[in-house]
C-alpha cells in the first residue's frame, strides 16, 4: 500500500499546532505497520533547523492563471518515511507559517493553491503512483477536488482520496475571486462543489471531492454533523455522513516520554515518578512562581477563543486566592495576551504568563503541572490532554470532542478516572471542576489517577492500524 499525506505544516520540521504532531507522527507508524509513506510540506523559513540534510531531486514549475512558479523538490528520507518539500521562497520564506502572529498572509489561497498543484505535479514527476492520497485540513482540500477532476476527464490511474479535519474551525473560505487559485474549470463554482455563499471554500473542496472523510476523534465526527458545532458546514457533512468517520489521534510516545525527554531537569515514569517533583521545583524557579507545594495548573496553548482561554483567565483570581498557581504558555490573540500579563503582573509569584510558542518549555510546563486546564469550546482531538497524562498531570476539561473520548472524570468514574470534566461553555461549571480539583490535590485519588494516566496507551500503534485498515478498504471498493 502506497500512501502520500499533503499538509501544510509537519513536525519537527513546521508547527503551529496539534496537525503538525499528527502529520509528524502517524506516517512514520504507518511505515512501521509496513506501509510505503511519503509526506509533502512546504519548506517554510525554519524548516532548514530541523531538516538539515536534505537533498534536492526535481526542479519543476506549476500555474495558475496569472501566475506561474517554478519550485524545488527537497526530500529527506527518516524513519521509514519520505518527507518532500515543495521549495518556493516567494511563497514560504516568511516570518510565520499562515501569517504574522494573529494575522494571515492575504496571498494565502494562492500559496496553498499553488501547493496543492506542485505536491500533484512532484508525484507525476518521480512517477509515484500513490495508492491513496490522504489531505489534511482546509490547505490541501483543492487537492482532492483536483484529483477528482483528473478521474473524471479520464487522465491516468488516479488514486483514492482521503480528508482529514483537524478542525472545522479553520476553513479556508476566499472571495469568489480566488477560484482561479485552484486553476480549474469554471463548472466547480457551485453550491455541490467548493461554492460556499458567494465564496470559495477550500475545505469544502475537500469535504465533497474526497472518497473518505476523517475527523480525529469518534465524538468529533458525530458533533460536526449538528448545526451548533458543525460550522456552517453541517449539512455537507450529514449529506456524507455514510464517507465520514472518527479515528483518534496518538501522540509520538518516543518523542513525548518524560522518561527520556531531554528537555526536561529530571526524568520520571509511572513506576518511578519521584522527578516529577522536582520538574515541578525547576519550572517554579524559572517561571518565577514561589511555593512548590501550591498545586500548579498548566496550560500550553494557541491564544484562540476555541480553548476556551478566557474562562481561564476569569478563574485566576478566586483560585489563587485559596492557593492555586498558574503557569500559562501560549500565544495567539493579543486580547488574552494583555489579560494574562496583566494577571502575571496583578498576582507575581502565583501567575506566569510565557507568551511565546516554545518547544522545550511546554515539556517542562507538562512534566511540572499538577492539574492541565483545556476548557475548550470545542476540541477536534486535542493532544495537550494526552501529552499531560503521560507526564503526570491531570487534565481539567471540557465534554466535548477528543476531549471527551479521551479524558475521564473521576467522580463519574472513579475506577477509569483520570482527570476532571466540565459542561462547554460555562464559567460556573469550570469554576466547579478547578473547586474539585483543588480538594483533590494530594489524595490517595490524585495518585492513582495520575499512575492511571501515565500508564494510558496513547501511541499511534492502534490507531495506525485503522487509517490501514480504512486505506485497504478504499482501495478495494475501487477495484
Ligand atoms: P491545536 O492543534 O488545536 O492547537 P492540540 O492540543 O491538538 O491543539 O495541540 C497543540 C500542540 O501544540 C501541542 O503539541 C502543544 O504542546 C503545542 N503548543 C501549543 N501552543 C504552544 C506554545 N505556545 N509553545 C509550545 N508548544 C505549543
Amino acid at each position: 500500500m502506497k500512501v502520500v499525506h499533503l499538509a501544510s505544516e509537519v513536525a519537527p520540521f513546521s508547527k503551529t499546532g496539534g496537525l503538525a504532531d499528527v502529520t509528524g507522527s502517524l506516517p512514520p507508524a504507518l511505515a512501521e505497520a509496513g506501509l510505503d509513506v511519503t509526506v509533502i510540506s512546504p519548506w517554510y523559513r525554519d524548516s532548514e533547523q530541523a531538516a538539515a540534510g536534505t537533498r534536492t531531486i526535481a526542479r519543476l514549475r506549476v500555474s495558475i492563471p496569472g501566475h506561474e512558479t517554478r519550485f524545488e523538490l527537497r526530500e529527506l528520507c527518516d524513519r521509514g518515511v519520505n518527507w518532500w518539500f515543495i521549495v518556493q521562497p516567494g511563497l514560504f520564506d516568511r516570518g510565520g507559517i499562515y501569517g504574522p502572529p494573529g494575522a494571515d498572509f492575504p496571498d494565502n489561497d494562492t500559496r496553498y493553491g499553488l501547493f496543492c498543484r506542485a505536491a500533484l505535479a512532484a508525484l507525476a514527476d518521480r512517477d509515484c503512483e500513490p495508492d491513496v492520497v490522504h489531505c489534511h485540513d482546509w490547505q490541501t482540500g483543492p487537492a482532492c477536488l483536483l484529483l477528482r477532476d483528473r478521474a473524471v476527464r479520464g487522465g491516468p490511474t488516479v488514486p483514492g482520496t482521503v480528508f482529514t479535519i483537524h478542525n472545522l474551525g479553520y476553513q479556508g473560505n476566499f472571495p469568489a475571486t480566488s477560484y482561479d487559485a485552484l486553476g480549474l474549470q469554471r463548472e466547480y463554482f457551485t453550491p455541490e462543489w467548493v461554492e460556499y455563499f458567494g465564496k470559495v471554500s477550500f475545505l469544502k473542496a475537500g469535504l465533497v471531492a474526497a472518497d473518505r472523510l476523517t475527523t480525529v476523534s469518534p465524538t468529533y465526527a458525530r458533533e460536526i454533523q449538528t448545526e451548533e458545532l458543525g460550522f456552517g458546514m453541517d449539512p455537507v457533512l450529514r449529506h456524507r455522513s455514510r464517507v465520514l468517520s472518527g479515528i483518534l489521534n496518538g501522540i509520538d510516545t518516543g518523542y513525548w516520554n518524560p522518561a527520556t525527554d531531554r528537555f526536561l531537569p529530571a526524568r520520571f515514569s509511572a513506576a518511578d515518578p519521584a522527578g516529577k517533583q522536582e520538574c515541578k521545583l525547576a519550572l517554579f524557579r524559572e517561571t518565577g512562581l514561589t511555593e512548590p507545594n501550591r498545586p500548579l495548573f498548566g496550560c500550553v496553548t494557541r491564544l484562540a477563543d476555541q480553548k476556551g482561554v478566557d474562562l481561564i483567565v476569569s478563574s485566576i483570581p478566586a483560585l489563587v486566592a485559596q492557593g492555586a498557581r498558574f503557569c500559562v504558555l501560549g500565544t495567539g490573540a493579543p486580547e488574552l495576551h494583555e489579560a494574562l500579563s496583566g494577571l502575571q503582573n496583578r498576582f507575581p509569584g502565583s501567575v506566569a504568563a510565557i507568551l511565546r510558542f516554545d518547544e522545550p518549555l511546554a515539556h517542562r510546563v507538562y512534566a511540572g503541572s499538577d492539574f492541565f486546564l483545556m476548557p475548550s469550546r470545542y476540541e477536534p482531538c486535542g493532544l495537550g490532554q494526552m501529552i499531560a497524562l503521560r507526564y503526570g498531570a491531570l487534565p481539567v476539561a471540557t465534554r466535548t470532542g477528543g476531549l471527551a473520548d479521551t479524558v475521564f472524570d473521576l467522580k463519574e468514574d472513579p475506577a477509569r478516572g483520570n482527570g476532571l470534566l466540565c459542561e462547554r461553555d460555562s464559567l460556573a461549571g469550570f469554576r466547579a471542576a478547578l473547586d474539585r480539583a483543588l480538594a483533590l490535590f494530594g489524595t490517595p485519588a490524585y495518585g492513582r489517577a495520575r499512575r492511571r494516566g501515565m500508564q494510558t496507551d496513547f501511541s499511534w500503534d492502534a490507531r495506525a492500524r485503522e487509517y490501514a485498515r480504512l486505506y485497504d478498504e478504499l482501495v478495494a471498493a475501487r477495484d
